[in-house]
């Protein structure tokens, strides 16, 4: 029996079935029916009196009608959120089961009235005034149709009861249908609910790549500038690529080439190799002659040096040159002396004077080792003092003196001027000394050099170098009295020619300032220029230390009575003159003393005309008749020197 069911599960909430059901009933005035406290209320009315049909419908028999749905129930939602499906309460009349005559009579005539609705809200509202529940129906308000069943009497029990069977089954088939629409709704809710979470996700994973989208079209523009860029760069760089392309083309043509001439320069060098390989050869070969051809020149030098010293020798250690001037510009008008050279050796002066008997005086005859005339270049004369110069590298003292009266050209002799036909015997000495090292260093010499300048003007010593003017003596340098030295004078050590040169300028210039400074200095005092060269042969360890003198004397001249306010000068020049001629004739004499002492400058070239020197002295004289007399004393002085033999000179030589 239906009625002996449980009822629990129509009254359950929650669910939509349930709602819908007890709306239904409400609608049907039949609310109570379905729920447990209306039924029992029921059976026990039954069972305690017996009703009219008007208690049915006097009171409401459900009391415990739900107050409300579930939040999440579908039926608090509205209907249009539900998918956009047509309200499944709109289906319901359609697929109804058909109802029992009597009742189908009812519902058909009710739902004539009814608009229609679109959802279960509007449907229950629809409905309501339909068939309120708390009308009583009476006789008189039926409604005025023909299928309405008979009521059945209050006392017929049986028949209302079949009725109110019938009713519960309809309701039953009505509860059975909209339960599986229900159960189909909630189906399709929850595939609803499923795809829609699923679209939610979607959603979501579209929104994650939209927002990925997005960036990657934010990136994509970043990277078409860049692109752009690139594109803008490879373009320059293809640009680039071309033109080093044809630089890169040039060059290995130019490599082509360069190779080309390297592969013949290769060729050459293979040629040059065995070539040199053949001289290398040759060179082993020579070098094997050398020392034998060294030692051979070493010999010939040897025996050069001594033969050329034997000529010098036989020469004379004393020898005399005489040099006579030319007639200058500012003398142009003065009578000139007759002069006439026999030979080379010979020269013979007359003033042209006539003597008693209107005869011309005899010309004066003088020899010497060589007699330089007016013409005579400073080369000429050179090329004989340079022979001397050759015997100083080979270890002999050598002193020239120029000698002459003031005027006569003993400086233009010894120093010269700066044009090179009038450079002076000096210069060229050092030169020609220089040079001969030079030649030397072939044989093993070296050699060094050293130079003072000095001057005696006086008897006092002037440093030409060093102007400071401190107190000069002469002093021997060792207790044999062989060689002297000047004190505080300054000596340089010389490494070429042109240094030597320069001090040489020096110190005639610090002599010019002297002589402006006292009148005619120059020509009063003696100029010497030592030059000292101290050799060694590293072959032979020969070694030894020369020295060359070149004196410029002072004027031979004698004091002349306008001059007298110099007379203690004069005195002195003259007695250093004469004592260079005692000195010369002592010496020539063989004397066992030597006056060197007896003046300064003797003093100082005692080393050097000695016996172990060569001296050279130019006489100079003037072509003036006006210096007729100065000439002849000169003349005669210097042919008295010449006439001066000095025994074998020996080499300053330490073996
Ligand atoms: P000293 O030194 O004997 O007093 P210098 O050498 O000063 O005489 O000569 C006097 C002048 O004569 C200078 O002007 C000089 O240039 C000139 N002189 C001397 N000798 C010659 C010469 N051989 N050739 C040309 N000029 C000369
Ligand atoms: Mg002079």
């Amino acid at each position: 029996m239906e009625n002996t069911r449980p009822r629990g599960h129509l009254l359950r909430p929650n669910t939509i079935a349930n709602s819908i059901r007890v709306n239904l009933a409400s609608n049907l005035n039949l609310n109570g029916i379905g729920s447990d406290a209306t039924y029992a209320n029921r059976r026990a009315a039954l069972s305690r009196r017996s009703k009219s049909f008007a208690d049915f419908n006097r009171r409401p028999l459900f009391t415990a009608a739900p107050s409300s749905f579930p939040a999440n129930s579908v039926l608090n939602k509205p209907i249009s959120t539900i998918n956009n499906k047509k309200p499944i309460i709109n289906q319901v009349p359609t697929t109804r089961r058909p109802l029992a005559p009597r009742q189908l009579t009812t519902i058909t005539t009710k739902r004539k009235a009814e608009p229609p609705v679109s959802s279960v809200s509007s449907l229950k509202s629809a409905r309501v005034p339909a068939k309120p529940a708390n009308v009583k129906p009476t006789t008189s308000a039926a409604p005025p149709t023909k299928t309405i069943a008979k009521k059945p009497a209050p006392y017929d029990y049986k028949a209302r009861f079949q009725l109110l069977q019938e009713k519960h089954q309809t309701l039953k088939s009505d509860h059975k249908e909209i339960s599986d629409k229900y159960n189909k709704l909630n189906e399709d809710m929850a595939k609803y609910m499923e795809d829609s979470e699923k679209l939610k996700l979607k959603e979501q994973e579209c929104h994650l790549k939209q927002t990925e989208i997005d960036k990657l079209k934010q990136e994509l523009n970043v990277n078409k500038d860049s692109f752009n860029q690139c594109q803008s760069q490879l373009h320059q760089i293809q640009t680039d690529f071309d033109k080093q392309k044809s630089v890169l083309e040039e060059c290995q043509q130019k490599f082509a080439e360069i190779n080309k001439t390297y592969e013949n320069l290769k060729s050459i060098t293979d040629q040059l190799k065995d070539e040199n390989l053949q001289l290398k050869a040759e060179l082993t070969e020579k070098e094997q002659n050398i020392d034998q051809l060294v030692n051979q020149v070493f010999d010939a030098d040897n025996e050069r040096r001594r033969l050329h010293n034997v000529i010098q020798d036989l020469k004379g250690n004393i020898r005399v040159f005489c040099r006579v001037r030319p007639q200058l510009e500012d003398e142009v008008g003065k009578h000139l002396l007759e002069i006439s050279y026999q030979d080379e050796c010979t020269i013979e002066v007359s003033n042209g004077a006539t003597i008693t008997g209107g005869r011309r005086a005899p010309k004066q005859e003088f020899s010497f080792n060589h007699v330089f005339g007016e013409t005579s270049t400073q080369e000429q004369v050179f090329l004989e003092l340079g022979q001397l110069v050759q015997s100083v590298l080979d270890g002999y003292n050598v002193c020239v003196f120029a000698y002459g009266q003031t005027g006569s050209g003993k400086t233009f002799t010894m120093e010269g001027g700066f044009e090179q036909d009038t450079i002076g015997m000096i210069p060229r000495t050092i030169d020609l000394l220089f040079k001969t090292i030079e030649e030397r260093k072939i044989l093993n010499w070296q050699y060094e050099v050293r130079a003072s300048f000095l001057e005696i003007y006086n008897e006092q010593i002037y440093d030409l170098l060093n102007n400071d003017q401190l107190p000069h003596d002469i002093r021997m340098t060792d207790a044999r009295g062989v060689d002297v030295y000047v004190t505080n004078l300054q000596i340089e050590i010389i490494e070429s020619s042109d240094e030597l040169k320069q001090l040489l300028y020096v110190a005639q210039r610090n002599r010019a300032v002297a002589t402006t400074v006292m009148n005619e200095r120059s020509s009063r005092s003696h100029a010497v220029t030592k030059i000292e060269v101290i050799g060694t042969n590293t072959t032979s360890d020969e070694t030894f230390h020369a020295s060359l003198n070149l004196v410029d004397l002072a004027g031979s001249e004698r004091a002349r009575d306008s001059e007298m306010i110099r007379l203690n000068e004069t005195k002195n020049i003259n007695k250093s003159l004469a004592n260079l001629s005692n000195v010369i004739l002592a010496l020539l004499q063989k004397k066992d003393h030597i006056p060197y002492r007896d003046s300064k400058l003797t003093h100082l070239l005692m080393p050097s005309l000695g016996g172990n020197s060569k001296t050279l002295m130019f006489v100079n004289i003037s072509p003036l008749t006006e210096c007729y007399n100065e000439t002849l004393n000169s003349l005669r002085f210097a042919a008295k020197v010449n006439s001066c033999k000095v025994a074998n000179v020996r080499k300053n030589r330490i073996m």
